[in-house]
């Protein structure tokens, strides 16, 4: 049975906590019930826009006229250990930090620095989810996603995701078109652990644990996030708004040459990744507030709501600050998150 409810507020269903209304709303909980509601007539024929967790949307309208559907789908499930690895399958409405923790408690290794990340497993390939060095291509098997034209389940390999920096089909020829429904994993019986990256070497280093393992390295990362970012439960915020931008090495040998202390690391394809973040706190805008929006004081690649800020608002300083960079630094740096 399909419980459709009409005029709800979306403001505790987006980290931004924008005021927003949707027409018509339903929260799914099982793929069977996904089947149906792409089925119904009221899917059919509305504007229809799936959500996870909300942390990577920005709602621009007061009111959504359409059907907004809150994907809910649960349950995990090991589908195959070997001696090595442990794959395993988890619905695609289960929170991503849930299924982290459930690895960590079995001991089992690949998703530790994606610790705390918030938002949903269905989400994390859209924009194949990064943190201090691993993205969910990593430990990627494969994902089921029911098209939205032929309601039919198709199943997706690594390949066929196109993953790529923040990247995926999901976000780009394929936006829309799809609705994952699961997600299937393979993990480390015997974890190799990335810690070259950012804060977390130090921070194991100030813990006491006792010997390096899946808990430890998640604890560091736990413990640095919540050190240097804005919990949204307290500042409206959808984490990193725009992407680091990736240049050609002659262009960065010019620029270095004027910002000799920008940060920059080189890449496996032989370009240069520029971080945006200190990009946009050159150009005067950390902690810097208008109209209610503004970059984070600790992390000006964050863009948070001060409570009362409307999503043109926030999307109007997002474009503001996008044109500042280009003014001073000739490089268009791209929104992260998803606009509607
Ligand atoms: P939503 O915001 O609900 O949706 C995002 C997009 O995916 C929308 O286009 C939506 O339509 C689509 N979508 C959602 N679910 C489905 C589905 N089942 N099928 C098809 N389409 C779907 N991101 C990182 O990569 N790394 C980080 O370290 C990181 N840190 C963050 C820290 C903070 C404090 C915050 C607020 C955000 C952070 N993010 C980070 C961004 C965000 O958490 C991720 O992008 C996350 O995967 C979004 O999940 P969600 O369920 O909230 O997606
Ligand atoms: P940080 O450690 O202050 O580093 C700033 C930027 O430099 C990061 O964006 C990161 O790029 C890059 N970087 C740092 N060390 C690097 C290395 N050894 N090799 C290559 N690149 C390196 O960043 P932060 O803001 O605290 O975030 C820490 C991690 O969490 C980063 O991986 C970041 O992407 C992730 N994060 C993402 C979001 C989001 O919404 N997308 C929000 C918060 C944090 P990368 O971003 O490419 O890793």
């Amino acid at each position: 049975m399909l419980h459709f409810q009409y005029n709800v507020n979306l403001k505790s269903y987006n980290t931004f906590g924008l005021d927003v209304e949707a027409q018509i709303f339903i929260e799914i909980f099982t793929s069977e019930d996904m089947v149906l509601l792409v089925q119904s007539d009221v899917f059919k024929n509305h504007f229809k826009l799936v959500i996870g967790g909300g942390s990577n949307i920005v709602f621009v309208s007061k009111k959504i006229e359409g059907l907004v559907v809150k994907n809910a789908i649960q349950g995990i499930e090991i589908i195959n250990k070997t001696k090595e690895n442990v794959i395993i399958k988890a619905g695609s409405g289960m929170y991503w930090h849930n299924f982290v923790l459930f690895c960590i408690e079995n001991g089992w290794g690949g998703v530790e620095n994606l610790s705390l990340i918030p938002g949903t497993v269905g989400a994390a390939p859209m924009q194949n989810i990064g943190a201090y060095g691993v993205e969910l291509v990593d430990v990627f098997e494969s994902l089921e996603a029911l098209e939205i034209c032929s309601g039919k389940i198709f199943n997706f390999d690594t390949n066929q995701c196109q993953f790529g920096y923040r990247e995926s089909i999901f976000k780009n020829s394929q936006k829309n078109k799809f609705i994952i429904v699961s997600v299937t994993f393979r993990l480390w019986l015997k974890p190799v652990f990335n810690v070259s990256y950012g804060a977390i070497k130090d921070q194991l280093a100030a813990s006491n644990h006792k010997e390096l393992s899946v808990k430890a390295v998640s604890d560091a990362v736990i413990a640095i996030r919540k050190s240097k970012l804005p919990d949204p439960k307290v500042l409206g915020n959808c984490g990193s708004f725009f992407k680091n931008p990736e240049i050609e090495v002659s262009f960065f040998e010019s620029l270095e040459k004027k910002y000799p202390k920008m940060p920059h690391y080189l890449l496996p394809n032989q370009h240069i990744k520029l971080a945006a973040g200190w990009l946009i706190e050159q150009c005067g805008w950390k902690g810097l507030i208008k109209n209610n929006v503004g970059a984070h004081k600790d992390q000006a690649l964050v863009i948070v709501n001060y409570g009362q800020a409307t999503g043109q608002a926030i999307v109007d300083l997002a474009l503001e600050i996008q044109a500042s960079v280009y003014l001073t630094f000739g490089i268009k740096i791209e929104f992260e998150v998803n606009i509607f």
